[in-house]
């Protein structure tokens, strides 16, 4: 239903809350949010943190608070069920989990955390091919396929495994994710759900960059919005961001810089 993403340098939690807030009026199930923690390295759950919530997104910032959740770069949605029942173990986001959890142990966080819009319509073939790869599902949503496929690709890049994933999926979505290995970044791509990229005006915030499924969410932190086109792949890091086309696939990926966007 919603998406706000962000990578910066100051903490965002409050600013992707926020803007889920703002998106309440469109209506909702249940919702989260998840970010890359620096302080919390040494802690059992690594360096991603998440919160999920099946009750108004003011009960998620209650949660946020008292688990003491900060992170420069992360994710947030408000879900609509399409699949999976309304509960926190179906919220978004989700992380992967599988064979390349830390350290092999797979009831562990994974390294991939994902929010989606939309429907996946290949979810069934795209889980069984993956749980025959040994990813663990923990939840009914034909989203978990997208956190597990990408992380089945990830070799260090995760602009290149998203623009290879993208290619695999048939249904609309938009997307936002990040990953445990680059702390500093978050990916976004659409196709048949709206996604926008903002460009953060908050100057000691270094290069502050949002994407949201809905300008409304990122009123006050951005002046400057980019309209994702159908098919796009957003790469954002700190001060910088590029977009790709979705490929057919097999085919090759046309790059285009900033500048050339209007
Ligand atoms: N199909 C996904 C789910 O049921 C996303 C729903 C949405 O767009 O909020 O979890």
């Amino acid at each position: 239903c919603g998406i706000v993403g962000a990578v910066s340098t100051r903490n965002i939690v409050p600013i992707l809350v926020q803007g889920l807030q703002r998106l309440e009026y469109r209506g909702y199930d249940s919702c989260g949010v998840a970010v890359y923690d620096t302080d919390a390295i040494a802690t059992q759950e690594g360096p991603l943190r998440r919160a999920r919530s099946t009750s108004r997104v003011a009960e998620l910032l209650s949660q946020v608070q008292a688990d003491k959740v900060v992170g420069t770069t992360g994710i947030a949605h408000t879900r609509w069920a399409t699949h999976g029942a309304p509960a926190v173990h179906n919220a978004h986001p989700h992380f992967s989990h599988g064979p390349h959890t830390i350290d092999g142990l797979t009831h562990r966080p994974g390294r991939i955390a994902l929010v989606h819009n939309g429907i996946i319509e290949n979810h069934d073939q795209l889980r069984a091919e993956l749980e025959a790869k040994g990813y663990v599902f923990a939840s009914q949503t034909d989203t978990e396929v997208i956190a597990h496929l990408i992380d089945s690709v990830y070799d260090g890049d995760l602009f290149e495994a998203v623009q290879q994933t993208v290619v695999r999926l048939h249904g609309a979505y938009a997307i936002a994710v990040f990953c445990r290995d680059e702390p500093h970044r978050v990916v976004g791509a659409r196709a048949g759900s709206p996604l926008i990229l903002g460009v953060g005006t908050h100057a000691a915030a270094g290069g502050e960059l949002f994407l949201a499924s809905d300008a409304m969410a990122l009123a006050g932190v951005t002046d400057q919005i980019v309209y994702l086109e159908e098919g796009d792949v957003v790469d954002l890091q700190l001060g910088r961001y590029w977009i790709t086309n979705r490929p057919a696939e097999g085919g090759e990926h046309v790059r285009i810089e900033p500048a050339q966007r209007p």
